[in-house]
């Protein structure tokens, strides 16, 4: 077996060779001659000359070995509803949402709109795009009107797929209507619009415009769409980053390139073999639905649960803090994606629910999406007894940066660091003025990446080539580097820690603090469920730390006499591991914290409560009742 290091060291100095081989495992319709271009950079095109399709290496290919095998299996809590697809049945699917995209007028380079629940229709839309070329942007089915229009006027798409309504804790969401007033403030106006009627809330169709997918489906029964070849380079798809820190930027993403990655990372991240199945519990609204929901587990020959539904809640309808584990039972789980923030939202239930069921079949959890914090990794790796796997990546990464490639050589976890840099990847620690790179282990700076960025990094920004130099390239004087905006520190080992955004560091009389380490710190009081600290200006030492921590005994939130003494050893356990300096001058006890509707803090928005300012864009956030109460506890203070 090559070790980590042998493998990694090739792929930064013999990048050509390295990618060359991992692109033997998906499907060539045309062989590239070129594999890196890096002519001009920061643009970088991987495997120029080549030809392939997404929708062929997820589905097509599958079939001379796994026809019969399960391919997709759609589960809703929400409706109760639970259906299996095997690879036969989805390429049916596949070709018939083809050929009504087709009817519809899509060609290839067309943009296809998908605003839609997780339902199995929202995955045959997307493989669908891929097999006819068509680019998919996938809105997350969650946003209100005024954020679906401004990603409609970006991506000027000639349809879009929808549906009549979502179902969220048992409360229907109807979309329908918030598609019609999306319409209605957008500038652009679609061809047509697809809909799947799920007959959970009306609809009312606009004559000409609006389109039963039941209707067109018929017409289309046994339909045959070929697989459109595209050039390697081809766009694939474009997707809204979180929008934790401001507007969202538009992701571009390429064909061939997303293929090797997806195919190379199932291999050696992910441990995903095919047959097996694959359960992630995110959203095909982002970046993790489409590479670890839809392509990346359906590439490998893998099943992929899609699930609608919250993690507490049973296929009955009612609570059930064990759903996702029985799921895991049922289907024989090997591999589970999931976000700290739902592992914090599970901690919350009857730890028993953990030993219920027979998780035997499960190899590993990965987490990604935000700092995993040590209570939540320890409380969920001694419940499972599984490797947690942390994952470092962004929107436009499109796979993971920073994590263990056990598939490549088995190395320990260690508790709050994602791991090493992932093959591909060249990954630097910058002095954030200086832009002087850090190589003594504990040092801390910006994290980011030296070019060219691997296969299945976003090509650009959308219709934003400037943007994307400007905004991505261009923050270290000097030097063309990619900023992840995000700090970080390394160990002896190689080991990355991240300590959070750049825009998340505090100064409180001349220290500089990462407001990650005050939340890691509080964190680790027994009594705390979540944390966010944010800093506030102070008149007199310029910032000061404000916590604001969710109990796990809500109860307590009111007890006033428990708050007291619950916020003195708050501060001195800070005290303890950070110093006095870092200690928050409040904390203040609140049953929720505002994050996106991915389940990121926005910081951003409770620090400009907090210093009485407008709350800037709150589109993609999503409890606005957790945000007043961080305004009601600030206006105490
Ligand atoms: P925007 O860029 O629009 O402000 P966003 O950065 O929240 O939004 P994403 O691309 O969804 O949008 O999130 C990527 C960011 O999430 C990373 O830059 C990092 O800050 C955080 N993150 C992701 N995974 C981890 C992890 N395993 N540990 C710590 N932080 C993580
Ligand atoms: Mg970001």
């Amino acid at each position: 077996m090559t070790s980590y290091a042998d493998f990694y060291r090739q792929s930064i100095d013999q990048p050509d060779a390295f990618w060359a081989s991992q692109a033997k495992l998906i499907d060539w319709h045309r062989p590239f001659d070129r594999v890196c271009n890096y002519d001009n950079p920061p643009f970088v095109s991987w495997f120029e000359g080549g030809q392939t399709s997404l929708c062929h290496n997820a589905v097509d290919r599958h079939l001379a070995d796994r026809a019969d095998q399960a391919a997709l299996i759609a589960i809703s809590s929400e409706t109760g509803t639970e259906k299996t697809y095997t690879f036969k049945e989805l390429l049916v699917e596949v070709q018939r949402m083809a050929a009504s995209l087709k009817a519809l007028g899509v060609a290839k380079g067309d943009r296809v709109l998908i605003y839609m629940p997780m339902i199995a229709e929202a995955a045959f839309a997307m493989l669908a795009c891929a097999r006819i070329g068509a680019i998919h942007c996938v809105v997350f089915g969650g946003f209100a009107s005024g954020s679906l229009a401004s990603r409609i006027d970006d991506a000027t798409p000639k349809v879009i797929v929808s549906a009549d309504a979502g179902s969220r804790g048992g409360k229907v969401v109807a979309y329908k209507p918030l598609l019609d007033e999306a319409l209605r403030l957008s500038s652009h106006q679609p061809e047509a619009v697809l809909l799947a009627d799920r007959k959970l809330a009306p609809m009312a169709l606009v004559a000409g415009r609006d389109h039963l997918w039941t209707d067109l489906h018929e017409q289309h029964c046994d339909a045959q769409v070929p697989c459109e070849w595209l050039d390697s380079t081809a766009i694939s798809y474009t997707i809204y980053t979180s929008g934790t820190t401001g507007k969202p930027k538009g992701v571009q993403r390429d064909t061939g390139g997303y293929a090797v990655a997806l195919a190379a990372s199932m291999k050696h991240i992910f441990d995903g073999r095919a047959g097996e199945t694959y359960f992630s519990t995110s959203d095909i609204g982002w970046v993790v639905g489409h590479s670890y929901i839809v392509y990346g587990p359906l590439i490998a020959g893998m099943a992929t649960i899609m699930y609608e539904g919250l993690p507490t809640q049973g296929m009955d309808g009612r609570p059930n803090g064990g759903i996702w584990w029985s799921l895991v039972e049922k289907y024989r789980v090997t591999a589970m994606f999931s976000a700290p923030t739902a592992v914090r939202v599970l901690k919350k239930q009857d730890p028993a629910l953990l030993k219920k069921y027979d998780l035997s079949s499960l190899r590993a959890l990965f987490l990604a999406g935000e700092p995993l914090d040590e209570p939540t990794a320890r409380w969920i790796s001694e419940g499972l007894n599984v490797p947690i796997i942390d994952n470092y990546w962004q929107t436009e990464s499109g796979w993971p940066i920073l994590t263990i490639a056990n598939g490549v050589e088995k190395k320990p976890s260690k508790f709050g660091s994602p791991g090493v840099p992932m093959y591909g990847y060249n990954v630097k620690l910058l002095h954030e003025s200086t832009g002087e790179e850090l190589t003594r282990p504990g040092e801390k700076g910006v994290v980011v990446l030296e070019g060219p960025t691997p296969p299945g990094f976003m090509q650009t920004i959308w219709k934003g080539d400037d943007r994307f130099v400007e905004t991505y390239w261009k923050t270290v004087p000097g030097r063309m580097v990619y900023s992840t905006f995000d700090w970080g520190i390394r160990d002896a080992d190689g080991y990355y820690f991240i300590l959070g955004r750049t825009d998340d560091v505090i100064n409180v009389a001349g220290h500089r603090l990462g407001t990650r380490e005050i939340e890691e710190s509080i964190s680790g009081h027994p009594q705390v469920a979540e944390v966010a600290v944010v800093g506030m200006a102070d008149a007199l030492k310029g910032q000061v730390a404000m916590a604001f921590v969710v109990l796990k005994d809500a109860a307590l939130t009111q007890d006033s006499a428990a708050s007291l003494r619950l916020e003195g050893e708050i501060m001195k356990r800070v005290d303890t591991d950070l110093g006095a300096v870092a200690r928050p001058a409040r904390v203040r006890f609140v049953t929720a914290l505002p994050k996106t509707r991915s389940g990121k803090l926005l910081r951003r928005a409770i620090q400009a409560v907090c210093e009485g300012r407008d709350a800037g864009d709150l589109t993609t956030m999503d409890d606005p009742a957790a945000l007043q109460q961080i305004r009601d506890r600030v206006a105490t203070v």
